[in-house]
């Protein structure tokens, strides 16, 4: 809602709001966790988890070792599949009830079905699918940094004069925490009530889509290519490395929309954001809507004819030449070992 000044110094913390799926928690979770702590330090605060879900187990202790001080739990059997409607009453509630200065969601199906309703009905700003966020330590201000005007730049926005700050962010931008069993928290516990399923649908049934066999989100060995690459067969020669080294296959937007590849194998603004260990780029220039997709992954080797292209730059190895020579002697130096 539309604060004052004097009105700002009731909103304290920083909340994430936790996944769980089949009674785990979800990777993304701890991530979030891993931002609100850093920019907590920064504004001496608290961070809080909201879990919404049935059957949580464990969830409020692991959430507390990967960083939060408070985890508000609630359960409830009608909580156990995802209701955006009922959620988005619950936290409603919850939020004014504590006043939270920031609220960090995931940039998840979930996280964009839930969120943007939960801004909508407590009247917050909310910036979706940040890749960086900074704090103003003295106002509170969060800075949120995301691509704008189709990723040609990259906008920080501030919310001013509005409270809750929210923001969303996509799973493996942000790296999560070692988590630590020793940390201590408070869990407190909120019941749902009557009024949270006022006017909500009902669900009926929830059919499980099949997922794609791509799931470059959990590759750790990615490598990917770009136009280089030149059409299908080029591609092969990709999966043919890949395989020997167990990697998966990703692609820059300009193979997808050559058809060279298929859209799952797409990394970056508009595809997947990967955090692999190892992530070799192919012929791929590495422009601001790849990198937005890879830049956190642990190591990034590049080759490219070309050694001024960003992607070069940005690499941790950077190989120049022709990957037609590269990579098929690789690929022999590779068949070579396994034979001796
Ligand atoms: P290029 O930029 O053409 O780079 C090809 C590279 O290959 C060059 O560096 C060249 O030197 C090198 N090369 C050529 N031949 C060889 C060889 N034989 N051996 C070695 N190297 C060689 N892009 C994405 O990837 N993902 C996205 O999600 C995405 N989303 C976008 C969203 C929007 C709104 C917009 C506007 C753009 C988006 N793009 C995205 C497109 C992006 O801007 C670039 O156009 C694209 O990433 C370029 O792909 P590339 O690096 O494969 O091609």
């Amino acid at each position: 809602m539309k604060v004052n000044e004097y009105e700002k110094k009731e909103y304290r913390n920083i909340w994430t709001i936790s996944e769980i799926l089949g009674g785990e928690v979800l990777p993304v979770s701890f991530e979030l966790l891993g931002i609100a702590r850093e920019l907590a330090a920064k504004r001496a605060c608290e961070v809080w988890t909201v879990v919404l879900g049935s059957g949580l187990g464990g969830a409020a202790e692991s959430l507390i070792s990967y960083g939060a001080d408070r985890v508000i739990l609630v359960e409830d059997p009608r909580l156990g599949a995802f209701n955006d409607e009922l959620e988005c009453h619950i936290l409603e509630r919850l939020t004014a009830k504590y006043r939270p200065e920031i609220m960090l969601g995931a940039a998840t199906n979930r996280g964009r079905a839930l969120i943007p309703r939960l801004a909508g009905k407590i009247e917050a700003g909310l910036t979706a699918d940040c890749t960086a966020l900074a704090i103003d330590p003295e106002t509170g201000e969060l800075l949120q940094t995301r691509p704008a005007f189709g990723g040609n730049i990259m906008a920080t926005i501030r919310s001013v004069e509005y409270r809750p700050q929210m923001a969303t962010v996509r799973p493996k931008v942000m790296r999560a925490p070692i988590p630590d069993l020793n940390r201590t928290g408070e869990i407190i516990r909120e019941e749902t009530v009557p009024e949270d399923a006022a006017g909500i649908k009902e669900i009926l049934r929830v059919v499980e889509r099949k997922e794609s066999s791509v799931n470059l989100s959990e590759a750790q060995i990615i490598v990917a290519g770009g136009r280089a690459m030149g059409g299908p067969a080029g591609f092969q020669l990709l999966k043919d490395f890949a395989k020997r080294i167990g990697g998966a296959v990703g692609a820059s937007r300009a193979a997808v929309d050559n058809g060279w590849i298929g859209y799952p194998h797409q990394v970056g603004q508009t595809g997947a954001t990967v955090q692999a260990d190892v992530y070799i780029a192919c012929g791929i220039s590495g422009q601001i809507q790849h990198l937005i997709g890879m830049q956190s992954c642990k190591t990034i080797i590049a080759i490219d004819v070309d050694d001024t292209t960003p992607m070069m730059k940005l690499a941790d190895i950077a190989v120049k030449g022709d990957l037609f020579e590269i990579i098929p002697s690789v690929i022999n130096e590779l068949d070579e070992r396994v034979r001796a």
